[in-house]
C-alpha cells in the first residue's frame, strides 16, 4: 500500500504543502512555530523528531506527490 512519508522535524513551515494538498496537511503552531502536520498520520519518534506516516490509496498517489513537489526542503516522500 503507497504511503506518505513526512520528516517533521525538517519542515520550514513554508506552507506550500497545504496549499497544494489541504487534504493531507494542515499548518499547526508547535513550540513557537509552525510546522506541517500530516493528517491521520502515525506518529513515530525517531532519533532526528517525529516522522510522520500515512497509508494512501492508488488514487492519492498523485495528490500526493505533488505535496512532495512543492516542499522546498524534501521533506515529504511519497512510496508506492
Ligand atoms: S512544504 Fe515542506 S517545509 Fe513547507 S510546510 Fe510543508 S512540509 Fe514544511
Amino acid at each position: 500500500m503507497p504511503e506518505i512519508i513526512h520528516e517533521k522535524w525538517k519542515c520550514i513551515g513554508c506552507y506550500a504543502c497545504e496549499s497544494a494538498c489541504p487534504e493531507f496537511f494542515k499548518m499547526k503552531e508547535e513550540n513557537g512555530s509552525m510546522k506541517a502536520q500530516l493528517q491521520k498520520a502515525t506518529q513515530t519518534k525517531v532519533k532526528e523528531g517525529i516522522l510522520e506516516t500515512r497509508k494512501i490509496t492508488a488514487n492519492e498517489v498523485k495528490r500526493a506527490k505533488e505535496a512532495e513537489s512543492v516542499c522546498p526542503v524534501s521533506c515529504i516522500h511519497v512510496k508506492e
